[in-house]
């Protein structure tokens, strides 16, 4: 099966943050009914990241060129990636359901938080005032500092505070999709209305007319 990028996949981005939109670049249930990582390289998560817009398209050009010439740190770098990945996932996913973290899950995702923010530079914009940025060192994982630290802010706060929601396909084994919960009374059930929501509906309308044939 291809990947995102041979593929030209289209990704979903209903996650509401960066964060929970690259844990959900798996469809189906992991470990369970017909899971698809679309990322199953280390060109297709820049494929990813370009769509999501943590890098343009000029940036996307340099780094596939990049895997390329060194296969191997591509590589290296691909297995990386998806480790944090997993391991976000894994952290949500147990304070979803209101459960100890795995403690490697939350290791990795530590190791990677403090990476990140030690790449953190400020420089003054205009008299008095800060900006922060991310240093590019041209490490192959550069881009994916942003999604480190949205993970971080979305620990502290949307997880922390339930509102973190997964989608309700998930009963049925075919989606377990991670979103933001931001309506009132934290009703959202489905990842995405279009696909999960409507699919569900139908489903509910096929078995009431099943059930009131005669
Ligand atoms: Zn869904």
């Amino acid at each position: 099966m291809p990947g995102a990028r041979e593929d030209r996949h289209k990704f979903d981005f209903d996650g509401g943050t960066v964060s929970l939109d690259f844990v959900n670049t798996v469809s189906g249930m992991r470990g369970g009914n017909d899971p698809r990582d679309r990322i199953l390289t280390y060109p297709d998560l820049v494929y990813w990241a370009a769509q999501i817009g943590l890098i343009d398209s000029r940036q996307a050009a340099d780094l596939y060129g990049r895997a390329e010439r060194e296969p191997g740190r591509a590589a290296q770098a691909h297995v990386e990636a998806i480790r944090r990945r997993e391991a976000l996932h894994d952290v949500v996913v147990a304070a979803v359901g209101e459960r100890p973290p795995p403690a490697t899950a939350l290791g990795t995702v530590n190791g990677w938080v403090a990476e990140a923010m030690a790449k953190r530079r400020f420089r003054m914009a205009a008299p008095g005032k800060f900006e922060a940025s991310l240093e590019d060192d041209g490490d192959l994982l550069a881009f994916l500092r942003p999604v480190a630290l949205d993970a971080a802010e979305l620990l502290e706060d949307e997880v922390s505070q339930g509102l973190v929601g997964v989608c309700e396909e998930r009963l049925v084994g075919r989606c377990a999709w991670l979103f933001l919960d931001t309506s009132r009374n934290h009703s959202r059930r489905f990842c995405n209305m279009d696909e999960c929501g409507n699919r569900a509906k139908q489903r509910r309308h096929y078995q009431r007319r099943k059930h009131s044939q005669p």
